[in-house]
């Protein structure tokens, strides 16, 4: 039994939505596990919870309010740290870097599918080959 409760939980095998009303409401499932079935939780998911809960789970949690709060957060044990301040200047500063990538494959010639829409932190707009040249040099 201990090595059952200690594997890791799939989330691939997780279901995303769940139908209501006779499949006429298709809405966001909770993602919680129950501690007894080891099962996922059938509720919906609540509209307002960020972290897609049912109001059984945690889905009405608004996060820490208070500085001490807050503070707790920062010093608790987190799984890992893909969502850390630290990580999501990494990701922004590497999604500015493939936008101006594909600036730079538009400006050479070739023909590229370029991603719409508000660019990341740090983009610089790469439109002649001076430019190209320059972004290629700072890569290395
Ligand atoms: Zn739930």
């Amino acid at each position: 039994m201990g090595v059952e409760m200690m594997a890791a939980i799939d989330k691939t095998e997780y279901a995303t939505h769940v139908s209501l009303a006779g499949g006429r409401i298709r809405c966001l499932r909770c993602t919680a596990q129950s501690s007894r079935t080891k099962k996922q939780c059938g509720k919906p998911a609540m509209n307002s919870s960020t972290t897609q809960k049912c109001t059984h789970h945690g889905g009405r949690s608004t996060g820490p309010r208070t500085a001490e709060g807050k503070q707790r957060l920062l010093q608790a044990h987190i799984l890992h740290g893909e969502h850390t301040k630290s990580a999501r200047a990494e990701y922004s500063k590497d999604s500015a870097k493939l936008s101006m990538l594909e600036d730079c494959l538009h400006v050479l010639g070739m023909d590229i599918q370029r991603r719409q829409g508000r660019k990341a932190a740090g983009y610089r707009a790469v439109r002649t080959m001076e430019a190209v040249t320059e972004f290629v040099r700072g890569l290395r």
